[in-house]
């Protein structure tokens, strides 16, 4: 498994928090994409991972 960490601005206090990212390929155009897949903010904001796409993905 493939992934990476970068900080983004929590969605909740503005804090930069961790956001693990996993590659994954897509089956039907092959294309390689990143998907957010954990977040931890060191304020303890939690966020559910289905809200992680729609909260640092853009488009
Ligand atoms: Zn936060």
């Amino acid at each position: 498994m493939d992934e990476r960490i970068s900080w983004e601005p929590c969605p909740t206090c503005g804090e930069r928090a961790a956001v693990g990212w996993e590659l994954f390929v897509c089956t039907a155009c092959q294309s390689v994409n990143e998907s957010p897949v954990e977040f931890d903010c060191p304020a303890g904001c939690q966020m559910d991972a289905a809200e992680l796409p729609h909260a640092f993905l853009s488009g």
